[in-house]
């Protein structure tokens, strides 16, 4: 028998539901790999509330030294809301992986299931939202925060947008663009925030220029919200600043079926993060009926990544046949409570798990 090929993959459980749906998706992504000849060897490393005991810390050290020497890994959610009072104001774990790694892009496709309802059942979008600057005071300033209280009734934030990191994710949405439905969207507010939005737009249309078989258009980030409930298939790629991505994707994802199936990628040219779009969901932490879809397509986006930058066909398929496993659990109609199924989380997992073995990649 052929010995089967080892790749290194990180495994963050993070906080919350976190280590209900990550081990999830490390067997998930375990049983495909079985089906191509590859083993994972899973590198835990440890983030979040079970970090502070042992390491005093949310994200030791010792956890990024084991992100540096890997290409990808997948995060848990994280709940920094929750951590001890001195740590809620320093850069939340995930933002100090995006800023060290430079993850400067997040693409988020929203695709509704066959069988789900969905409130947009043919919306089929994939949201690049630029990750490394905007109004997220944990991520746009070198030192200190961008946010600033001169007095206990006055707040301020510093929003940041920069040509250069604009038209890095513009070109990285004319290229998704190119793969799929060739439109591309940016979207933006430059009727009101002029140069800041206005710097966005305008470089986007800059790299435009460079694509001359992608349909390019534009709007203003609160008529798109109206847009995206009011004709949804009208569009395909939509490239955006951080604040507007995020506000978003949680939209399509809604509109896509549940925010607990969307999945996303953080990543840069050389290191790829799967992190579902949705949080910790500490409302329904530790009860088991977490859904689990999210994260799924999340690995999977991030093995086809993987895939695709180590030209590896193996790593392509196995990230198909968690894809085609998902679509082909959720059709026989086992679903978790978001959908309302009764499925847990481990159940819905396993049959995922089983369903990649019999699934054509
Ligand atoms: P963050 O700002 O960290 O992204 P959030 O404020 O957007 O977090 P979430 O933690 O994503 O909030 O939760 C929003 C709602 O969606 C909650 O009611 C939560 O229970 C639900 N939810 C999120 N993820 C899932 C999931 N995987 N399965 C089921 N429900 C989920």
């Amino acid at each position: 028998m052929s010995e089967k090929r080892r790749l290194s993959i990180g495994v963050l459980d993070g906080d919350g539901i976190g280590p209900e749906i990550v081990p999830v998706a490390v067997d998930v992504a375990s049983a495909a790999a079985a089906c191509e000849d590859l083993e994972f060897d899973w590198v835990r490393a440890a983030l979040g509330v079970e970090a502070i005991g042992p390491h005093g810390t949310p994200l030791p050290d010792s956890t990024l030294a084991a992100l540096d020497a890997l290409d990808v890994w997948i995060l848990g959610p994280h709940d920094s809301a929750s951590y001890p009072q001195e740590f809620r104001n320093a850069l939340t774990p995930g933002a100090t992986i995006r800023k060290r790694f430079g993850l400067y892009a997040n693409i988020r496709p929203c695709r509704a299931y066959q069988g789900v309802a969905a409130t947009a059942p043919d919306i089929d979008v994939v949201i690049a939202r630029e990750n490394s600057e905007g109004l997220y005071a944990d991520r746009n300033m070198k030192v200190g925060s961008g946010e600033f209280m001169p007095t206990p009734d006055i707040a301020l934030a510093v929003g940041v947008i920069t040509r250069d990191a604009s038209r890095r994710i513009a070109r990285e949405a004319f290229r998704l663009a190119q793969q799929r439905g060739r439109h591309v969207t940016i979207v933006h507010k430059a009727n009101v925030l002029r140069l800041s939005t206005g710097l966005f737009r305008d470089a986007c249309l800059e790299v435009a220029a460079e694509y001359p078989d992608v349909v390019v258009d534009e709007q203003h980030v609160d008529a798109m919200a109206a847009l995206l409930v009011r004709r949804p298939t009208d569009f395909d790629v939509l490239v955006t600043e951080n604040l507007f991505g995020d506000i978003l994707s949680d939209l399509a994802a809604e509109l896509a079926g549940s925010l607990g199936m969307a999945g996303s990628i953080n990543c840069s040219d050389t290191k790829a993060m799967a992190q579902a779009s949705h949080g910790a969901a500490p409302d329904i932490a530790g009860r088991g009926i977490a859904d689990p879809v999210g994260i799924l397509a999340s690995t999977a986006m991030m093995l086809r990544w993987w895939g695709d930058h180590r030209d590896d066909d193996a790593l392509i398929r196995c990230a198909s046949r968690i894809d085609y496993a998902v679509e082909a659990t959720l059709a026989a109609g086992i679903r978790t409570a978001d959908l309302g199924g009764i499925a847990s989380t481990r159940e819905f997992g396993d049959a995922v798990a089983a369903a990649t073995a019999c699934t054509p990649a």
